[in-house]
């Protein structure tokens, strides 16, 4: 009897280490998200493509007086063309 119990004690402890290992990984990955957010990196929208992309990867142009950000110079182009 006693022995079942000790299997039940090592069995919980093993699981739960087991779920201690997965959770720490969980966590992490929900992390990196938060991360990019808090390091104040601003997401912008390409108005050619509709792709949005951290401010810091994008091409900043004034199209018409108006500030408009840009994955490529590709869509830079075609946006200024389409004016
Ligand atoms: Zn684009």
């Amino acid at each position: 009897m006693i022995k079942l119990l000790m299997l039940i004690l090592l069995g919980f402890v093993g699981y739960s280490m087991i779920l201690g290992i997965i959770r720490p990984k969980e966590k992490r990955g929900g992390k990196i998200p938060r991360n990019r957010s808090r390091d104040g990196e601003k997401m912008v929208e390409d108005p050619q493509c509709g792709t949005f992309l951290p401010i810091s990867d994008a091409i900043a142009a004034k199209v018409n007086g108006q500030e408009h950000f840009f994955c490529s110079k590709k869509c830079l182009k075609e946006f200024k063309k389409a004016q």
